[in-house]
């Protein structure tokens, strides 16, 4: 248990607490022991990283910048009383707003509500316009009123991501991706430029800004000299930097591509950087750093721009080895149709990696594991990388004991003890199998579109790539592999999953809502479903003990069938593009919440601390030099606090609010 202050592993401290968040530290184990050329690699990297913040900001709305600027003015020159509950109010919105980067929450994308009166607002902001002349010449008046309607009209750019089936996606969201146009224009616009038999397109749309300019649909590219320049240059400088300390000729060529990319941003070349990217698989250190994944654009094209610079863990990765070497072997056996089974699975290449830090789109949340490219036909030809992040699992984990969750919510006393001993290492050969196997697995039939299955596609793609994982984590193959040292272990998972699935993860959702986030709708669909379609031999079931809800799983050995039936749906639906009946499945089992035990669920939650979302502080790395200037060192640090590290990063990596 690491959640208390203990300086010599802080993995896994709780650094801060407001809201539904807690931010948590993780630490960097191995970055002490690397060589100097990798640890001055991966510092330059890390400044190319933060490098990127701002652009994520502006993405995720237009006044995000504008708010960010005087939110932290109004903190940082606040002299009143911090104990006045206006001031308490204005604190939580601002870590709220750091958490989210920009005005929307990062998970549900609903818009956070100030608990602070205008009048306040309009006191201190006047106060800081007069104080900081430098900001108040900055700042666009026209965008100061925006702001101030952003935060106090409730109706006012209300959603950064909407996805409410039937309404106009794109003038409903809140975000910056797309301005002055209708989901009807910008669906045309890329119909016109798209060419269907072209057999490795672009990914359209993935860099640039959807406008109207004198009546016409056009694009602006996020590029040097282009939208989002200033923070763009400033990523090339620092992978220039980076660049001597390549550990492959291919790695070299690579950031030479990516930088090429961010200087012209052409589609072509980012697939070229890509591709270089998935086959260069030898390195010991490893990045992203662009445009990637498009959860914060409701038609999922542009990429919300992101970096996480890592290195391999070596003695962890030998798990993800093993399963990369069978990946013939499980896709030939998976219990899909033959037709959609890939003949020959290419370069599924997997490992555990140590994030060194997490930027963008992945920070202060972010993600366990990662597969990519995103490109299908990249991923067909060449093959795709994929990771676990082990020193996130493990500060998760360090927070997690002790903070009564299982004594609250599982079901008896030899299920928690079969949790304590297998969950962690259950769940990260989940992650490992549902990315390195469950993403690369299958194949569409010819002709169909990868984007047939539209506002549903993240959902079921997410819930192919957990079926794959759940099916394979009880098979006996995982013991032969020595992946696992008993047969029954997969039943730790099994039981979290279903638990999560059907209960725990509803303590995310607001009374009265529905599920929305992809992630989150495909683990209902995956537990609702096999609950419903394992009741007439009660494989598992919900009881009733003491007038409080339980998840009891009464057949191991049949909840594998039944999520192998599943998984052979979800590969159909995707192999032929079904949308109707991937719809069909989402809005059954995937969306709406049985209110009576949502509530049950808070209900039970608030009697625990435990916040529903977690986030991250990053370690500082600073440069140590010689009487010469050179760079002789990288120091490591685990102390800097959450609100601190937002105004380091405002202050020193903010090129577009200069
Ligand atoms: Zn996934």
């Amino acid at each position: 248990m690491a959640n208390t202050m203990d300086p010599n592993n802080p993995s896994g401290d709780i650094v801060d607490r407001f809201a539904d968040i807690e931010v948590l530290r993780y630490t960097v184990p191995g970055f002490e022991e690397l060589p100097l050329n990798k640890k001055l690699f991966i510092y330059y990297l890390t400044e190319a990283a933060l490098a990127g913040r701002d652009i994520l900001w502006d993405q995720n709305g237009k006044y995000n910048l504008t708010l960010r600027q005087i939110a932290e003015g109004i903190y940082r020159n606040y002299t009143g009383d911090r104990n006045d509950k206006n001031f308490k109010a204005f604190e939580t919105y601002l870590k709220q707003i750091e958490f989210g980067n920009g005005a929307y929450h990062h998970y549900s994308t609903d818009k956070f509500t100030p608990e602070f009166t205008q009048q306040w607002f309009e006191n201190e902001l006047r106060q800081l316009l007069n104080k900081d002349k430098a900001l108040a010449d900055r700042l666009n008046p026209e965008a100061i009123r925006m702001t101030e309607r952003l935060l106090f009209d409730p109706s006012f750019m209300a959603k950064r991501v909407n996805q409410a089936e039937g309404e106009d996606l794109i003038l409903t969201s809140a975000n910056n991706l797309y301005e002055g146009v209708s989901q009807k224009e910008v669906e045309d616009y890329f119909a016109r430029i798209k060419n269907p038999k072209d057999e490795t397109p672009v990914s359209y749309g993935l860099n640039t800004k959807v406008i109207k300019q004198n009546g016409k649909v056009t694009e602006l590219p996020y590029k040097v000299g282009g939208l989002y320049s200033p923070a763009i240059e400033r990523i090339v400088e620092n992978l220039e930097k980076a660049l001597p300390y390549s550990e492959t000729e291919l790695q070299h060529k690579s950031i030479v591509e990516l930088i090429k990319f961010y200087r012209t941003g052409d589609l072509r070349t980012f697939d070229n950087y890509s591709i270089m990217w998935t086959e260069d698989t030898t390195p010991t250190v490893d990045f992203i750093n662009g445009f990637i994944e498009s959860y914060g654009d409701p038609l999922g094209m542009t990429g919300s721009w992101e970096s996480i610079v890592n290195f391999k863990n070596e003695k962890a990765s030998r798990r993800t080895e093993i399963i990369s070497n069978e990946a013939q072997w499980f896709e030939d056996r998976s219990p899909v149709d033959p037709r959609f089974r890939k003949p020959e699975v290419k370069g599924v290449s997997a490992k555990v990696i140590n994030a060194a830090i997490l930027a963008g789109d992945s920070y202060p949340s972010t993600p366990i594991g990662i597969n990519l490219p995103n490109a299908n036909w990249i991923r067909a030809a060449h093959g795709s990388k994929s990771v676990t992040i082990e020193n996130i699992t493990q500060a998760y984990d360090d927070a997690s004991h002790g903070n009564g969750f299982n004594e609250e919510f599982v079901i008896d006393k030899p299920t928690r003890e079969l949790l304590d001993k297998y969950l962690f290492i259950t769940d990260n050969l989940h992650t490992d199998l549902h990315e390195c196997l469950g993403h690369g697995s299958g194949r569409l039939l010819p002709g169909v579109d990868p984007d047939a299955l539209k506002a549903h596609g993240s959902t079921l793609e997410e819930t192919r790539a957990d079926l794959f994982a759940l099916y394979y984590l009880a098979d006996p193959h995982m013991v032969e592999l020595g992946l696992l040292d008993n047969p029954d272990a997969y039943n730790a998972e099994y039981y979290k999953y279903m638990l999560n699935g059907l209960m725990t993860q509803l303590m995310r959702i607001e009374p009265g809502k529905d599920v929305e986030e992809a992630h989150m709708r495909n683990r209902k669909l995956i537990a609702e479903w096999v609950l419903e379609h394992g009741k007439k031999d009660n494989v598992v079931e919900l009881v009733n003990k003491n007038g409080k809800t339980y998840v009891k799983i009464n057949d191991y050995k049949q909840l594998r069938e039944l999520f192998g039936e599943l998984l052979a749906e979800i590969q159909r639906i995707k192999s032929e593009g079904d949308y109707e009946a991937g719809a069909r499945l989402v809005e059954q089992y995937a969306v709406k919440v049985d209110p009576r035990l949502h509530k049950e669920v808070l209900d039970r939650y608030s009697t625990l601390s435990i916040a529903p979302y977690k986030g991250f502080v990053n370690p500082v790395y600073t440069p140590v030099t010689d009487n010469n200037g050179n760079i002789t060192d990288i120091k490591v640090t685990y102390e800097e606090e959450y609100l601190p590290q937002m105004f380091r990063y405002s202050d020193n990596y903010s090129p577009l609010t200069r």
